[in-house]
This record gives structure tokens, sequence and C-alpha cells, in this order.
């Protein structure tokens, strides 16, 4: 008869039996802790008798099935309660064909089988394992392997669905287990080509074998990390590999995902391209330009020669982009740099280093080879270009240091090609200078007198002198030239050729012209009546300043008159035919201002330029009038001066006079007026207060005035 199994269930018969005997109670004993060891199992337990009717099931068991402890009344089948569940649909599996399902799962338990896994209609998972006893009856194993399958199923859907490549591979024979969908498009094998093929079938070829020889015959997992991978195409690829150890079907495998960064890659190498390149010319950048001369500073050990820097600047090219436009200053940049390009070696590097500076890295040391090559590359860009229907021309200059003897670091080699530049530069156009040593001092100095300048004009240690203009029929004085000087701290007075070229090309000019201008108009409006200012001006002022706002400012602030202001300018104004120079000139002229031609004889067309303004005075440039004594063909131009401004009706003025003859030979030229040492050299302010309010200086008695410290030696 069936025993059952629960012993808080003892059939009361027992229990009103008066004694056990020992052997009895034993037993019974021990079948409690079988129950209680049964029921601490994780596992579901049930045995069946030969006739599968149940004999034993722990706690676990009832669970599993949600049945309370007693349900089986005694003598009940198994297959009766699974019938009873077929009936109530508890097994999504047999639904439709309840018999055969039930006949399939009562021969599993008369001839068990491996494991199997069944599908509760609740959706929980349960394994299934049945074993026959040595009776003839069966023990059930039941586990709840929900959590299980869950966790298996969105491993699959990672796996499946997943859009990066992925693969699991026998961790000792390395052959593909299972490869998802991203991985079958992005090879281009098939699922079933893939299943079993090895893994390292999809590694380059070289990685192919480096992988195999390394591994030798004992495969082992494939390391992380950058590996190119070949496609069934044969396109290659790079891919960063990540892999998981992991078990699969009781054996170790590996779980392979592959992302392939080869685009990544190419976009990296392209910004890295860019960082290096310049975007207008695709020629190598500064960065790179200078990384390469870092290279071969560092391989030219010896201390000799090994290549030369070429600093290059075109000339005019500003003027380009203001007249045309950036776009066809960019295209000219654009036909530079092929150019430039066609003219060096291959060992050679053509850079941008911005602007319109460019720079090439030659290698040799060849002094002569690199003066040919300077100028194949000046005759080059020489050509003229044909930009938008524009015929175009522009210049280059170049700077030239040798490495490493002009410099064994980039910072310094640069320096001195552009030391070399700027010295081109400052010969005009279209030159080209080696680097020498004393560029530097030059440099040095120059920067030190910037500074120097600049502070002089904020703490007004520039003021004008004056030198007197004289009447050279009365003998008197008619006028003075205001003669900029700086008052310097340690040099004493600096004259003004030392200091007005540096301040236009820096652009302190405009600053220091209002001052002068507006020093001499107060000053001079403290003279008498008759006695005029003489101002010169810059052509810079022109180009930079509004001059007609600055002169009517000086008049208005000082009360002087402008008849009585004189500005002189050079030929150099009047090279670049420019509009508005002309304009400045005319409306300064309708102030009431008169207009010298200074330094008259010394430019290139003067004449054409005397007929382009209606100028009031033409000063003869004093090497004319140095000569006059000695050089029959000075006197000849005097001469001709002379009787140009009597016809065109301006005033001339000699410079320079500094002997007793000249003055001789000027008056009996009919020349109006003099100025020069025999007169005098610039006076201060004072002196010149002074000077105005003494006694006149006699025509005929004209006598030099006392030397000053400026007067030159001849
Ligand atoms: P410049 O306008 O032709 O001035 C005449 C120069 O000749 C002055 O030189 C003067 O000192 C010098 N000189 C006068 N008489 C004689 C003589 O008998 N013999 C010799 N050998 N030289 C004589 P300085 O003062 O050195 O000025 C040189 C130039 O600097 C001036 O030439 C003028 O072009 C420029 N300059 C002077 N002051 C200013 C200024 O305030 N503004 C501008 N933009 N330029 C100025
Ligand atoms: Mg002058
Ligand atoms: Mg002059």
């Amino acid at each position: 008869m069936p025993v059952n199994p629960r012993s808080d269930a003892l059939p009361a018969a027992q229990q009103s039996r008066a004694a056990l005997d020992l052997a009895e109670r034993a037993a019974l004993k021990a079948q409690t802790r079988l129950r209680a060891a049964l029921d601490a199992l994780p596992e579901g337990i049930v045995f069946l008798d030969e006739e599968g009717r149940y004999i034993l099931w722990n706690k676990r068991y009832a669970e599993i099935y949600h049945r309370s402890a007693d349900l089986f009344a005694p003598g009940a089948k198994l297959a009766d309660t699974l019938r009873v569940g077929v009936q109530r649909g508890d097994y999504p599996e047999a639904v439709g064909r309840e018999e055969a399902w039930l006949a399939e799962r009562l021969n599993m338990m008369a001839n068990p089988g491996p494991p199997h896994e069944q599908r509760l209609a609740d959706g929980r998972w349960i394994l299934i394992e049945e074993r026959r006893t040595d009776d003839g009856g069966n023990i059930g194993i039941r586990v709840d392997i929900t959590e299980l399958k869950q966790r298996e199923e969105s491993f699959r859907l990672l796996f499946d669905a997943n859009p990066v490549p992925m693969f699991l591979y026998e961790a000792r024979s390395l052959s593909i287990v299972a490869a998802n969908k991203a991985a079958v498009d992005h090879y281009g094998y098939s699922a079933f080509q893939l299943k079993d093929m090895s893994v390292l079938t999809l590694y380059d070829g070289e990685e192919h074998e480096a992988l195999r020889r390394a591994m030798g015959d004992r495969p082992a997992q494939l390391p992380d990390g950058m590996w190119r991978h070949r496609k069934r195409d044969g396109a290659q690829v790079e891919v960063t590999l990540f892999q998981r150890e992991l078990e699969w079907g009781g054996k170790p495998a590996v779980l392979l995902a592959a992302v392939d960064v080869t685009e990544r890659r190419r976009a990296e190498a392209r910004v890295a391209h860019m960082a290096r390149h310049d975007a207008l010319t695709s020629l190598p950048n500064r960065t790179l330009h200078r990384e390469r001369v870092e290279a071969l500073l560092a391989a030219s050990k010896s201390g000799e020669d090994s290549f030369a820097l070429v600093l290059i600047d075109l000339d005019h090219f500003k003027t380009v982009n203001d007249t045309l436009g950036h776009s066809v200053g960019d295209r000219l940049l654009q036909e530079v740099a092929v150019r430039l390009q066609l003219c060096v070696g291959t060992a050679d590097m053509v850079a941008r280093l911005g602007g319109d500076e460019f720079a090439v890295i030659h290698a040799g040391a060849d002094r002569d080879a690199v003066i040919t090559l300077v100028e194949r590359m000046a005759a080059e860009v020489n050509r003229p270009y044909v930009l938008d229907g524009h015929q175009v021309l522009v210049g280059a200059s170049f700077g030239i240091a040798m490495a490493p003897s002009d410099g064994d670091d980039p910072d310094r080699l640069l320096k001195s090609a552009d030391l070399a530049l700027y010295k081109a530069k400052g010969e005009g156009r279209g030159m080209f200078r080696f680097f020498e040593e004393t560029m530097d001092n030059e440099l040095q100095a120059r920067l030190k007198l910037e500074t120097e300048l600049r502070a002089a004009i904020a703490q007004g240690e520039l003021s004008p002198h004056y030198q007197p203009l004289v009447n050279l029929e009365s003998g008197r004085v008619c006028g003075f030239e205001a003669l900029v000087r700086w008052n310097h701290p340690e040099r004493g007075i600096v004259p003004p050729g030392e200091f007005i070229p540096l301040a236009e090309e820096i652009g302190l000019i405009g600053a220091i012209g209002k001052q002068v201008l507006n020093q001499a108009c107060r000053d001079a409006a403290s003279w008498p009546e008759d006695i005029k200012i003489a101002v010169n001006l810059s052509p810079v002022q022109f180009k930079t300043t509004n001059l007609t706002e600055t002169v009517v400012q000086a008049l208005a602030n000082s009360g002087l008159s402008p008849h009585r202001l004189d500005l002189e300018i050079t030929e150099a104004l009047l090279m670049d035919k420019d509009g508005g120079t002309l304009a400045t000139l005319n409306g300064l002229r309708s102030l009431g201002v008169g207009i010298s031609m200074d330094d008259f004889g010394t430019g290139y067309s003067s004449l054409s330029y005397l007929r382009s303004f209606p100028f009031t005075k033409i000063k003869i440039d004093q090497s004319f009038v140095r000569d006059l004594a000695t050089s029959a063909d000075s006197q000849a131009i005097v001469r001709a001066i002379l009787s140009l401004g009597s016809s065109l009706g301006m005033t001339v003025t000699a410079e320079g006079v500094e002997r007793p003859e000249d003055l001789d030979y000027l008056r009996q030229e009919g020349c109006a007026e003099g100025q020069g040492y025999y007169f005098s050299a610039a006076r201060t302010a004072e002196e010149v207060l002074e000077m105005v309010g003494g006694p006149r200086v006699q025509a005929t008695e004209a006598t030099p005035v006392e030397a000053s410290p400026e007067r030159r030696t001849a």
C-alpha cells in the first residue's frame, strides 16, 4: 500500500498505538529526516512506482506545479494528473494534439532520454529529467529554468539583432558556432558558410599567418584590440575586437564582437591631413613644415649645412586682394602653389605658412643650387596669371637661411630666413637675400628704436627746429622750414633721416606729422606776419590720415593765416597715380595753403609732375646746388629749373646753399629764395624768436651765421 509521505498526516490509527517498538520508531525518524532533506533541495523531486503512481514528492515539486502537498489522492497516477493538466490547458505544446502529447510524455517516462524542456501555460520553463529506478519505478527531477531561459532569450536577442557583427566560436577549436545577421551582412559569408569555419579565416592574410604562427598547434582565445579583417569579397577592413568568454552547450566558447572602424580611421586620417595641410592650396601647412624642419635638423648632426630654408613672400598680393577681390586672391595663391611645386625637387617641400607667405625646404646645401632654384621660382611666379579674365602680375621676395649654420633649432632658423626676407623686401621687390649675422643686430637695433620712438612721441621728445629761408633779393628771412628733431635722452639730438623712414613703416608718421604741424603753426603764429612757415609731409600721411582735417585743425588751433603755411611734398607722393592724392592737394590748396615741390630734380619724371598740380613753389634739391661751382651740368639744371619756375609762375628756392659762390650764382640767375648753412642751420624755436625780433639780414651783406652743431662737413 502506498505510504503517505507526510509525517504530520500520519493515520490516526498509528498515532493511537500505545507503543511503537524501537525499530519502528527509528524507521519513522529516518523517514522524517529523509523528508526534511528532500524538502531542502532546490529541485523538485518525485518518486513513482512501477505503475506510475505517486510514492513520494518534495515541497519544491508541489510548488513548481502549484499543487498543495496532499493534492494527490492515495493511488493517484501521474498520468491522471497529466491528463487533467492537458485538459486544463496547462501545457501549450499539447494544445490541439492532446492524446499524442500525452502518449509521448508517458513514453518518455518509460524510456527516459536526455533532459528536456517543458513550457507551462503561465510562461514558466521547466527542465524535466526522468530516471528509471531498479524496482521499475521512476524518479523525476524538475528544475524551474524560467530565469535561465529568459537570460538566454535576451542574449539571443542581443546577439541576433545587434548591429555589430558578432560571432560565437569554440574556445579550443576556434570554429564558429554562430554568427549574427550583422556578421553575415558585413562579411558577406552566408550563415551556412560561417558555421564551423575557423574564426581565423576572417583575418587578413598577414595577420592570419601571424596569429597562426603565434598559436602553433594550441589554438587559444584570440587577442582583443585593433585588427585587419578581410571580407569575403576581398575588401580589407579595420576592426576593433571585443571578446567575452562564456559557456555554450557546456563547452568554453568566446563571444566576439567586431566593430568596423575603417570609416572612422579614414575620417581620422582626413582630419590628420587637414591638421597638417592648408585647405586652400593643399600644401603642407606651418605645422607640417615645422615638423619637417625639426626632423631635418635632428638628422643633421654633423654641423655641416644640409638644407636650405627659403621663405617666399608675394609682392603686391594685398593689392590683388583689395582690387580684384578675395576669390581672385585665393586663386592666385593656388596657382602660385602649383608653380612653386613644379620648380622643386622630389626631396624638397613647399609649404604655405599663411597669407601670401610660402616656404621651401630644399635638400642640399649648395648655395649655387639654391640660387638657381630661387631664380627659377622667381621666374615662374613672375609669369602673368590670367584669373577671372584679369591679367595679374605679382612678384616675390625670397629670404634664405642655411641649416644648421643659420639656426640649429626651428625657431632660430625660421627667424634667420625671416630676417633675410625682410632685407630682401627692403631692397625693393623681387629680390633674394641669404641670411647674414649682421641682420640680426640690425633688427635688434631697429626694434629698440621702435620702442624708443613710441615712447618719444608720447613724452613729447619730438619737436621742430626751424631753418630760415632767405629772400635773395632783399636778403631778408622770409620764412622757416620746420625740421623735426628727436631730443633723445641719451643720444642727444637725432636727425629725422634716422627715424622718419621707420615711423612711416610702422605707422607712427601720422602722429609725428600732426605734432610737428601743430607746433610749427603755433610757433609761426607768434612771428611777424610776413614770415611764412614750411612743413614737410610724408606720402604715408596722405594715405593713412585725414590730412585736410589735420591741417584745418592746426590752423584753427594756432590762429595762423593759411597763406602763411607752405606744405612740402616730394615726387614720391605723385608716383602712384592716385586720384585721392590730387584731390587732397587741391583741397589744401583751396584753403589758401601753399604747396611746395621739395627736393626737385631727384625723382624720375619731374616735369610731368610739375604739370599735374599747380605748385606754389619748387625747391631745387641740394645736390645740384652743392655742385654749382664745379659742375656745368648742375649749373644747366639749376638754370633750367629757374626758367621753368618763372614760366609756370612758381617761386624757386635753392636748398643747401653753403658757400658765397653758390649764392652769387643763384642771385645772378635770378633765384628768388635760398636756404642752407650759409644762412643758418635749423634753430630752436627760442633762437628763431630772437632772430625774427632782431635786425633783418641785409641782402648785400648776407653773412654766414655761426656754425651750428648740426652743420654738416660737406
Ligand atoms: P628736406 O625737407 O629737404 O629738408 C632739408 C634738409 O636739408 C634738412 O635735413 C636740413 O637740415 C638739410 N640742410 C639744410 N641746409 C643744408 C645745407 O646747407 N647743407 C646740407 N648738406 N644740408 C642742409 P634734415 O633736418 O636732416 O631733414 C632731412 C629730411 O627729413 C627733410 O628733407 C625732410 O624730407 C625730412 N623731414 C624733416 N622734418 C620732417 C617732418 O616733420 N616731417 C616729415 N614728413 N619729414 C621731415
Ligand atoms: Mg623739406
Ligand atoms: Mg628738401
